[in-house]
């Protein structure tokens, strides 16, 4: 068994916007030397795999045929605007299937027990999407057609989703709103300083599934400490949820001096998150955590802050982790903590 296979195709470059758009190709390149670097160390069983193109089918558990067709008449006209930010060229219908293809495959290869943990490394990534709209840089949403695969073909009853990018994934949350069989976990910029404007933390889901959507939401300028403590604040939740398997959203513009984020977080901050991932993961699920790549901007730290969660998530215990239990947040991010565990009070307990 691989301890970690990433899902990479050169492909995932020929989807692009604007030159100066910060979802640039040149993204993946960064996070693929690190991939790299990490390989030729050869300490990990590590592989790293061709995508396969997603079957509609599975594009279809998430996203009405209208939405579908749209995206493919958009790129196949030569490509368009989608929304001001978010646009389209001749090859994002096609590399968007590949990049939902790729992360539904990181999920299969952990639940055949191919790959302890895998990584999918993509653009376009595609937690803004929702099931009839594309939005913030996204047009499937890859984590949300891989969760629903594994509940609908593979007989999952219990999902953690766990969004760590830096903005709120609205598409996600929207779709398993409803639902129990997916759990979502995002900590994510306040929506009133940022992108999308909602990810409120009294949005705790609906009807029987109320409690079931969880919404950390951070003030602008928060360190790398206060990040983690809401990390792990928030793994407590999770942990009650007891999933057999743990999606992750991860994106990296919670990274200090992104030029899309808001956040103050330090690159260290993001080893310490994927070694509180693999603990957590080792502890609830055999170690199960099934990667995909949503944003980050900062290019030339790209590539050192993506080896850093990778070790992380490899098991590498950084040293000032130990701090964490010590350390206190600051007041602002206590009064963010505090109104998840009045919102969720009655579902979890604190
Ligand atoms: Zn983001």
């Amino acid at each position: 068994m691989y301890d970690l296979a990433f899902i990479y195709s050169d492909i995932f470059k020929k989807h692009a916007m604007d030159r100066a758009h910060p979802e640039s190709p040149l993204r993946l390149d960064e996070i693929m030397k690190a991939v790299n670097e990490i390989q030729s160390e050869k300490k990990y069983n590590i592989a790293t795999l061709l995508p396969e193109i997603i079957d509609e089918e599975y594009l279809l558990s998430v996203h009405v045929t209208d939405y579908i067709d749209k995206i493919r008449a958009i790129s196949k006209g030569g490509g368009g605007m989608i929304t001001i930010d978010t646009t389209l060229n001749e090859h994002t219908f096609f590399i968007a299937k590949y990049a939902a293809g790729a992360t539904k495959q990181a999920a299969q290869l952990v639940d055949e027990n191919k790959a302890r943990k895998s990584f999918a490394v993509v653009r376009p990534p595609g937690h803004h999407a929702e099931s009839t709209s594309a939005g913030g840089f996204c047009y499937f949403n890859n984590i949300a057609i891989a969760a629903e695969w594994l509940v609908q073909y593979k007989g999952y009853n219990k999902v953690a989703i766990i969004d760590i990018d830096h903005h709120f994934g609205n598409g996600t949350s929207h779709i398993f709103y409803h639902r129990k069989d997916v759990f979502y976990l995002s900590i994510h910029a306040h929506p009133r300083y940022s992108y999308p404007g909602s990810g409120y933390s009294n949005e705790i889901g609906v009807v029987d599934a109320k409690g079931y959507n969880v919404n950390v939401t951070l003030l602008p300028g928060i360190n790398g400490y206060d990040w983690l403590h809401s990390l792990k604040f928030s793994l407590n939740i999770v942990k009650q949820y007891q999933p057999e398997i743990i999606l992750v959203s991860v994106g990296f513009d919670s990274l200090a001096g992104d030029p899309v984020g808001i956040m103050n977080v330090e690159p260290n901050a993001f080893y310490g998150a994927g070694f509180l991932l693999n603990q957590f993961a080792e502890e609830i699920c055999e170690g199960k955590i099934v990667c995909t790549l949503e944003g980050g901007y900062k290019r030339d730290q790209l590539k050192a802050v993506s080896k850093k969660f990778i070790l992380g998530l490899l098991g590498n215990k950084p040293d000032f982790i130990h701090q964490l239990e010590r350390s206190k947040v600051t007041e602002h991010t206590a009064k963010m903590l505090n109104q998840v565990k009045r919102e969720h009070q009655n579902y979890w307990r604190f």
